[in-house]
């Protein structure tokens, strides 16, 4: 398949407003393309080359090299770039306008194909070391002579990550179903295999190439991460209990960091809730793991919470996240000691038991798990009484627990991956004392501080994700109750993904003074929702205007187990808000 086709097929997606629409288009690109293409062209359209967790390295190119590269395909200086490049404000239409005029656009031109670009975008973002931007230079400005000018414009913007489809994973879903089945239909069958393999690519190969049967055929594996089941949030108990199917196992909710553990014999293997694997930072974690799971395969999840070493009781997720930031990896196990709480199997010696029913889940977790002082089953409880799941909450909060969260078990309580659904509920002291409730965001600018507050951000300006358009629109921004500490934090942190411009994903009425790379997610509390004419959240998808946070606060902890894509959802914070309404 032609790049120039596929350049086109973009062109027309990101000009076509509403999602079915941008879905159809992109389900007749997907037809056009052979079953050995299909993973490559999905690669390019989402601006990724590979799943997070296959550690491979990525494309991406900052935009001062991005000028280098246009400067030498078009033979013009680097200041012309610039010029263009302030002048359109977007990195794709500079390269699209430079090229067009150049003499170069070309007579010995080969041209592009989905499968040589992904080569050589694959290629270029495999190279490091001394002299490598030199020769990423040479490779790109290389694919660019030989690109029409479209063509320059989107490989441009996805090597910068600038490329804004506005289709989210579950919209290409569709359009795969759409584009080998005939029509959305088996969307549910994808997602699924979608979230046990995760690997879109392998989805799509495998459907282009088989057919939706043998997709269906597509099961978990231990060493693949399977992408987590999430819970939804209510405050109220008796309502907790009839969403959840009367009875439900109601569990304290530890505040750690969630982990996902592939042991194969004495292999182990730990995926964070993005996916990243983290079997490196907690070696300690692997060998308890090693010493206390009997069962010879498995997948299991749970909770890795920081405990103090001497008392042995349970520290917050901040201390845990320590962790994280520290290179001196066995000191810092020392300094910062964890427990490990097991709530969930979803694979055992060979067998996918995720969809048993949760209770039969749980016995079997029971049966391989040493209980030690460092590794036991979550605490929970089965009840259908509102009152006795209060009192569950009380005492998990008063022992300083985050709250609860209460699981179905009834016939189709199955692990449902990759979902957030009504099979879990949370509940949290903050939803509880009436005055707010906390959401994660995503960073996305900044407002200079003024006064005492020079040098520093004065405000922040924060955004959801948006799923169905795999944008962050805002909404809130953040001006009050920051400690000094918090600002200069915010400093240290945020400096590193300041960008010239706004990236195409935010969406914002409001000018910030800085533009951040869409990435350090935080937790924010607020009043409640309010429809306003400033922020964009949910614009398109309710009327009278976009939602905001009011009053919002930054809590002080940093989501560093959440990429941004795992922010808050536009469409939570939708349902908050009838909810909100209807109450
Ligand atoms: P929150 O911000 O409330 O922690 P979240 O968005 O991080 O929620 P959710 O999936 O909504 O994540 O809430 C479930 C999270 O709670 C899990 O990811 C897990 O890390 C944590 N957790 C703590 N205790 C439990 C438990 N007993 N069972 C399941 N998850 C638990």
């Amino acid at each position: 398949m032609l790049y120039e086709r596929v350049a086109q097929a973009f062109e027309l997606v990101e000009s076509t407003s509403g999602s079915l629409a941008k879905i159809d288009i992109f389900a007749e690109l997907l037809k056009e393309a052979s079953p050995e293409e299909v993973s490559e062209l999905i690669a390019l359209s989402v601006a990724k080359l590979h799943p997070d967790w296959m550690e491979q390295p990525e494309i991406g190119i900052a935009e001062k090299m991005a000028v280098q590269v246009i400067a030498s395909a078009a033979s013009v200086s680097e200041s012309t770039v610039e010029d263009k490049l302030n002048e359109t404000g977007d990195i794709g239409a500079a390269a699209d306008a430079l090229l067009e005029g150049s003499v170069q656009s070309s007579l010995f031109a080969e041209e592009l194909t989905v499968n040589s670009v992904f080569r050589t975008l694959d290629a270029i973002s495999r190279m490091s070391g001394r002299g490598s931007n030199r020769v990423k230079i040479a490779k790109l400005s290389g694919l660019l002579t030989d690109a029409k000018p479209i063509e320059a414009k989107y490989l441009l913007r996805t090597v910068t990550g600038r490329l804004r489809l506005g289709l989210a994973s579950m919209s290409i879903l569709d359009a795969l179903s759409t584009a080998f089945t005939g029509d959305r239909d088996a969307r549910a069958e994808l997602e699924h295999a979608f979230n046990v393999c995760s690997d879109l690519g392998r989805v799509a190969r495998v459907l282009a190439t088989d057919g939706l049967a043998a997709v269906k055929t597509i099961k978990a594996r231990v060493g693949t991460p399977i992408r987590m089941m999430a819970a939804k949030k209510l405050s109220d108990a008796t309502e907790i209990l009839q969403k959840v199917g009367a009875k439900a196992l109601v569990e304290y909710k530890y505040d750690g960091e969630r982990v996902q553990v592939h042991k194969d014999g004495d292999e182990v293997v730990l995926f964070s809730r993005r996916q990243e694997k983290i079997t490196t930072q907690y070696p300690d974690v692997a060998e308890l793991v090693r010493k206390n799971i009997k069962a010879e395969t498995c997948v299991i999840e749970g909770e890795i919470v920081a405990v103090d070493s001497s008392t042995g009781k349970m520290r917050p997720f901040q201390e845990l996240m320590r962790r994280r930031r520290k290179t001196d990896i066995k000191a810092m196990s020392q300094e910062v000691p964890v427990a490990l709480f097991f709530f969930d199997i979803l694979f055992l010696n060979g067998e996918d038991v995720s969809s048993i029913p949760m209770l039969k889940r749980r016995k079997l977790l029971d049966k391989i798990v040493t209980t030690v002082d460092r590794v036991s089953l979550t605490i929970g409880e089965v009840t259908e009484d509102p009152e006795r799941l209060d009192a569950i909450f009380m005492e998990a909060i008063n022992s300083g627990y985050e709250g609860v969260i209460a699981k179905a078990v009834h016939e189709k309580s199955g692990y449902k991956a990759g979902s957030r659904s009504w099979l879990w509920i949370k509940l949290k002291a903050s939803y509880k004392d009436g005055m707010s409730d906390s959401v994660d965001l995503v960073i996305v600018g900044a407002i200079h501080g003024r006064g005492k507050r020079t040098g520093l951000y004065g405000a922040i300006l924060a955004s959801a994700y948006d799923e169905e358009t795999d944008t962050f629109p805002t909404v809130c921004k953040i001006g009050t109750g920051f400690t000094d500490e918090m600002l200069e934090e915010f400093k240290s942190r945020l400096e590193t993904h300041v960008l010239e411009r706004q990236n195409p994903k935010v969406l914002s009425d409001v000018k910030a003074d800085v533009w951040f790379e869409p990435v350090e997610v935080i937790e924010v509390l607020g009043d409640e929702l309010t429809v306003s004419q400033t922020h964009l959240a949910g614009k398109d998808r309710m009327s009278g205007g976009g939602l905001a946070i009011r009053f919002p606060r930054f809590t002080g902890k940093w989501r560093e187990d959440k990429s941004a894509k795992q922010a808050t959802t536009v469409g939570e914070l939708i349902e908050s808000f009838e909810r909100q309404r209807g109450s």
